[in-house]
Order: structure tokens, then sequence, then C-alpha cells
């Protein structure tokens, strides 16, 4: 209930980030000494490096409101899952969204022929398994957030007994609008969290 009233608030501020020409944030003073002493966050967000999607922007929020963790194609990894666990286990986090968005750079790079660095070919190799034969980018870029959601799904009782709920969604850059994805991972050849062990 609790996790539905968080998802509730972030998709409402969303909506009006999306409406809005300009945001204020207020009490930024109080809210920064509130926090010298800890941190409370709402929910972790595993989202892309883009700069186009800034999640404290995109959901109206502030100081302590989100535990933001970015890496190109939003994709997991061994220190993106210690460092989700952290937040879970130490600051209280009990709801995870995974967020894509659409013209995602990772993913197209993904979708051309592998000429990378092998630390660009160790990422872009996360979301591969996600591609499929005549596929656009932001398919690809929906089925890998569907992929990543369930592969923490499948490793948070490795790093929890909370009970902790995962979402996926999906950011549009034209319209500014997220959308929660029902998750229907397509059969993946490869699970992330069997590549993340060897890693
Ligand atoms: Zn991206």
């Amino acid at each position: 209930m609790e996790q539905n009233i968080i998802m509730g608030e972030l998709l409402q501020k969303n909506k009006e980030f999306s409406q809005s020409n300009k945001i204020e944030f207020d009490n930024l003073l109080e809210l920064k000494d509130k926090h010298t002493k800890g941190q409370w966050p709402k929910s972790i967000v595993i989202a892309c490096s883009d700069s186009r999607v800034p999640p404290e922007l995109i959901f109206k929020q502030s100081i302590g409101d989100l535990f933001i963790i970015r890496v190109a194609g939003n994709v997991l990894s061994n220190d993106v899952i210690a460092s989700a666990e952290y937040a879970i286990n130490h600051a209280g986090v009990e709801q995870v969204i995974v967020l894509g968005h659409t013209s995602c750079g990772a993913v197209g790079a993904a979708m051309q022929p592998d000429n990378d660095s092998p630390f660009v070919k160790k990422l872009l190799d996360k979301i591969r398994p996600c591609i499929k034969e005549g596929m656009t980018i932001d398919e690809v870029a929906i089925d890998n957030v569907n992929h990543q959601v369930e592969s923490f799904k499948n490793l948070l009782p490795s790093i929890t007994t909370k009970a902790v709920n995962v979402v996926g969604a999906f950011y549009d850059l034209e319209s500014g609008i997220v959308e929660v994805l029902e998750n229907k991972s397509k059969e993946i050849s490869e699970p992330v969290e069997k590549v993340l062990v060897t890693e």
C-alpha cells in the first residue's frame, strides 16, 4: 500500500513536470539541514545516465527524496546492486524503479556491430540479449527495462528479507511523461543475474 502511494505521487509529480515550464524547490536549506543526520528516500531509481533524463526533475523531487543510481542503458551490475542493497537495508527503501527512455543511445549502440572497447562491450552485452530482428530502439529499450526488473527481482532474496516492490518505467523524451511498464519480459537467452556473478 505504502509503495502504491509512492508510485502514485511520483507519477502525479511527473505529470506536473510534463506540463510546466518552471520548477521551484521550496525549503532547500531546511531539507539540507534535516538530512545531515541521515536519509530516508522514498524510492531507488535505476536510470540511464542520459543528460535528458534527470530523475529529480522529471519526478519533481528534492533533497533526500530519491536514491538514484545512474548508468548508461540503466543496466544492472554488481555495483548497481550493491548500491541498491545499501538503500534497501540501511536507508529503509522499499520501492525500486528501473527507468528507461525513448531514443536511448546505449540501446542504439548495442544494436550496432560490436567494435567497442572492452568496457563499453561489457555494458552493451547486458542489453544485447533483448535484441530481436526487426525491433526498434524503443522496443529493445522497453524489453531491456523489463529484463533488468526481472533480474533485480530474482536477486532480491540474496540481498534482503524485506518486501520490496520493483517496477519498470519508461520516459518519453518528447512528452516528458513516465509510464509504468507492465512486466512482460520475453524469453531471454542470458539472464542478467547469471552474468553478474562473473563480472
Ligand atoms: Zn539512455
